[in-house]
């Protein structure tokens, strides 16, 4: 007989608890934003991917509420039964538009849009090459495919270039490369221009997860591709749940992508579009990113995102490879950088500790995320509380 159920729950709790892994949640009381009050504690939030602000932002407030009351609450139907509304086709031609692409077809989230583009490309006969690094979402879309796979070293243009050349004679129909734009445990950037030089000479086709990189990298925010001046990317996948500020996934690509997806997606095909409000939300956030306060923002976020980092690096800490506004601060074992957050908190700073198996074990760190809506005192006041937490902790 097989243990009763509550027992089962408690020995694998019990595992997690003797791993040291078991947590329970952070609760944020009340909105989003770079002063926030969590667990009861007014802290400057150095966690959040609401990049810039826009998960609170009037204009996409007023779109949402105004989608709610023409179109109401939810759409009914998945998108290939009667799912698909007027603006969820606008927000696509939007994106499409945005990214320079023949077409965009968005899912319920980033993390649906991998599995969705991934599972509508690779068939048994194929072969996905994958950065060692990729988000679980690449991961685990690349599981639910018959493709063979192979993984090289992260960022490793050598490597990849070794994985190409051993299955160059294996006869695969199709060889897929895939990488997230930025990497969101070292905030550094895939060298995309590299990747297409070596897809080309391979006949590989190029697929980014940008979803670090939506409304953060490239013009207007558009992405890693156009950050690097590419045009002759692949598959762009991007997120409308971090810097857009409300919540989806898209694929932008050519037309007949859209179309197999159509048919071929199971995301797509068996769960239910975005209500209105959701989608309105996303075409008030992508015009904004284009328009100059958009701009405004995302020079604020940069400037944001300098100034951080360098006051880290002169405190004397170890932020790593960052390029971006996502920066760690390594300190080594995992125990000390869960306490490290701890103090931090304590302090009046949530930066989110991150351990192994997510890290190398020897790579625990606090990761920092700044925003274009932290003003300079909140950077100063943060930068204060790490200098004083991290002298007492001697990791300085
Ligand atoms: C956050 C994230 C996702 C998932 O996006 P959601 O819209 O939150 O589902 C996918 N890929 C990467 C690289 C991410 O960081």
């Amino acid at each position: 007989m097989p243990v009763p159920f509550e027992q089962y729950l408690d020995s694998r709790l019990d595992e997690l608890r003797a791993q040291g892994v078991f947590r329970s949640l952070r609760e944020l009381q009340g909105p989003p934003g770079p002063r926030s009050k969590i667990d009861g504690h007014e802290v400057i939030n150095l966690s959040s991917n609401n990049y810039l602000g826009l998960a609170t932002h009037p204009a996409l407030k007023a779109a949402a509420i105004d989608a709610i009351e023409r179109l109401g609450v939810g759409s009914g139907a998945v998108r290939t039964i009667i799912g698909t509304m007027t603006i969820h086709e606008e927000l696509e031609r939007l994106l499409a538009d945005f990214k320079h692409t023949e077409a965009a077809l968005v899912l319920q989230s980033g993390f649906t849009a991998n599995a969705a583009v991934l599972g509508s490309v690779l068939e048994d006969g194929d072969l996905v090459i994958s950065d060692s690094l990729n988000h679980a979402s690449i991961i685990d879309g690349i599981r639910l495919t018959k493709a063979d796979r192979r993984v090289y070293a992260h960022c490793d243009m050598d490597d990849l270039e070794r994985v190409l050349e051993e299955v160059k004679d294996a006869n695969y129909r199709t060889i897929l490369i895939v990488t997230d734009g930025v990497f969101s445990m070292d905030g550094d950037i895939a060298p995309l221009p590299r990747i297409a030089e070596l897809a080309q000479h391979y006949g590989a086709v190029t697929m980014v997860d940008d979803a670090h990189a939506s409304g953060v990298l490239g013009a207007h925010g558009s992405g890693t591709a156009s950050h690097f001046g590419l045009k002759n990317w692949d598959i762009h996948v991007g997120t409308l749940s971090k810097a857009v500020g409300a919540l989806g996934g898209y694929v932008a690509s050519v037309s007949k992508l859209r179309q197999l997806m159509e048919h071929r997606a199971r995301p797509f095909l068996f769960s239910t579009s975005h209500p209105p409000a959701v989608t309105a939300t996303c075409i008030a956030a992508i015009n904004l990113l284009r328009s100059a306060e958009g701009q405004r923002l995302i020079d604020q976020l940069w400037e944001n995102a300098r100034m951080f980092k360098a006051g880290l690096t002169s405190l004397g800490f170890d932020t790593g490879i960052s390029e971006t506004p996502i920066t760690p601060v390594i300190v080594g074992e995992g125990a000390k950088a869960m306490q490290f957050s701890d103090e931090l908190f304590k302090a009046g700073v949530f930066a989110q500790g991150i351990a192994f198996p997510t890290v190398a074990r020897d790579k625990g760190r606090v990761r920092t995320i700044v925003t274009a809506t932290h003003s300079q005192t909140d950077l100063e006041e943060a930068l204060n509380v790490f200098e004083t937490v991290g002298r007492r902790m001697q990791l300085i």
